[in-house]
């Protein structure tokens, strides 16, 4: 990827409403010394995000040292599902912090056991066991670990396929790669081995044929016979979109991994807990999965992942052979239980099915506004994407999403453009909390970052709700104001 976030201070309009405060040059020409030493000492890797120097973080905003406050429609990349630095969640930490209780490695601690019990009681059915780990990487390489084992045991060492999905992320280490479905993320591995092959994503826009004979005829062109495959990991959404599973198309592989014994894995570490307006995506779909890995909103916070799984095959390993030395670490587990807590008790997986609505609104009037830019607007619950395209064509124009990003955050709008997969997606995934916060004026902001890359100016917001949301209220009858309605 070509396009990097400058490191050369501009002059940026000054920006100043309830949410987004911009005060000074961006990048702030005094966090230049934190970004030098950053270069110094770590890779370059670390250097995908525009340059904002957090300091704190509250609710919907992110803030750093210099007066500059951000609106953040990232959740800390699909963290903050619950608000950023929750005042539950902090006590929870306070308390477990002045207790002490810092480190149990994998001795029982009762948050262990209560997180576990909440966990169970979401899952597709009770019965169902949770194993605790520390990221998102680490659940969908324990779920690949456990499908193979329940395949091999089963029904012979035939049985060890792993099919995951082309243009599939599942995280950044050996096990996760080998199941993700970007090329370009792992050439690095050079043999690839055998036992893992990915099908195409029926997403109806690079993929257009989406019925499921496609994924059967992918395998057959690729040598492998349905017996063989342990386990089928999807995404419950692609986050390169997102997009989602045809229904049919869904509700056809869960039959297929019932017929062939094949544990069907939903990859939910950016879906879940509420962010699709549903508690789990996969709700969306006609599907039981047999594992559910899990991770970022779990906690809203600290670094936390699990697998949620099938009893038989979560009880595949015996006592101390399937561990992670922080597995369900104190703190960590006190702020999933808090968050867990929030988003049941203030009604946030509802909110964000709700807010969705007008989300997918604001991203379709924008599409619409930039039709040759925009090949697609895609939304549901509180997670939308815009699909920039090298104009009138199909194909994604990664460099004019980071730069319209940088636009944003020059703004005062943190989003995020990920670069996988030919990149070219603007993705926004607000908190969805507090609920009753609005700034009317970021859709100006937006509108202003979308002219300047796309060369074409965005225009003023003019449907009747955006009038009301810059008047600061709304229309009897409209829908609840909140920052989905920045757009
Ligand atoms: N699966 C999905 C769908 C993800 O989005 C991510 C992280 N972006 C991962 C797995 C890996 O999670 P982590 O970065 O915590 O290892």
């Amino acid at each position: 990827m070509d396009h990097k976030y400058q490191l050369e201070p501009v002059e940026v309009p000054r920006v100043e409403t309830a949410h987004r405060r911009i005060v000074t040059r961006l990048p702030v020409p005094e966090s230049l010394a934190v970004f030098a030493k950053l270069a110094a000492h770590e890779p370059v890797s670390m250097q995908g995000q525009p340059p904002v120097v957090w300091d704190r973080a509250e609710g919907l905003h992110v803030c750093d040292r210099w007066g500059n406050m951000w609106l953040d429609w990232s959740s800390g990349v699909l963290i903050t599902n619950a608000g950023h630095g929750r005042r539950e969640i902090r006590a929870a930490l306070r308390a477990m912090l002045d207790r002490p209780l810092l480190a149990t490695y994998v001795f029982a601690h009762e948050g262990r056991a209560e997180l576990c019990e909440r966990l169970a009681a979401l899952a597709p059915d009770p019965s169902y066991k949770v194993f605790l780990v520390t990221t998102g990487s680490e659940a969908t390489e324990n779920a690949a670990k456990l499908a193979r084992t329940y395949g091999v045991r089963r029904h012979g060492r035939g049985k060890h396929v792993i099919v995951s999905f082309e243009g599939a992320f599942h995280g950044r280490t050996l096990g996760a790669q080998m199941m993700g479905g970007m090329p370009a993320l792992k050439e690095w591995i050079v043999e690839l081995p055998p036992g893992f092959v990915q099908v195409p994503f029926p997403d109806g826009f690079r993929v257009e044929d989406t019925g499921f004979g496609l994924f059967e005829e992918s395998l057959r062109r690729q040598g492998v016979a349905a017996e063989s495959v342990a386990g089928v990991v999807v995404e419950s959404y692609q986050g390169i979109g997102p997009n989602f599973l045809p229904a049919e198309y869904a509700r056809e592989l869960g039959r297929w991994c019932r017929r062939h014994d094949a544990l069907l894995v939903m990859d939910e570490v950016q879906s879940g807990f509420g962010r699709t307006g549903r508690m789990f995506a996969y709700q969306h779909y006609d599907l039981t999965p047999d594992l559910v890995c899990c991770g970022k909103g779990i906690s809203s916070s600290l670094p936390l992942a699990a697998v949620i799984g099938r009893a038989d095959v979560m009880d595949l390993y015996p006592p101390g052979s399937m561990t992670s030395t922080h597995s369900a670490s104190p703190l960590p587990v006190a702020a999933a239980l808090a968050n867990l807590r929030i988003i049941e008790g203030e009604c946030l997986v509802e909110h964000a099915a709700r807010e969705g609505a007008v989300l997918a609104a604001g991203l379709e009037r924008i599409r619409r506004k930039h039709p040759r830019h925009f090949g697609k607007a895609l939304c549901r619950g509180l997670v939308g994407g815009l699909l920039v395209v090298r104009p009138g064509t199909r194909e994604p124009d990664a460099g004019v999403a980071l730069q319209i990003n940088e636009k944003c955050f020059q703004r005062g709008l943190l989003m995020f453009a990920p670069v996988g997969w030919g990149g070219g997606c603007l993705k926004i995934a607000p908190p969805f909390s507090p609920p009753s916060c609005q700034d009317a004026k970021s859709i100006d902001a937006e509108n202003e970052a979308l002219a300047e890359p796309t060369g074409r100016h965005g225009g003023r917001p003019s449907s009747a709700a955006d009038r009301a949301a810059r008047r600061g209220r709304w229309r009897p009858g409209s829908v609840p104001a909140t920052h989905a309605e920045h757009l």
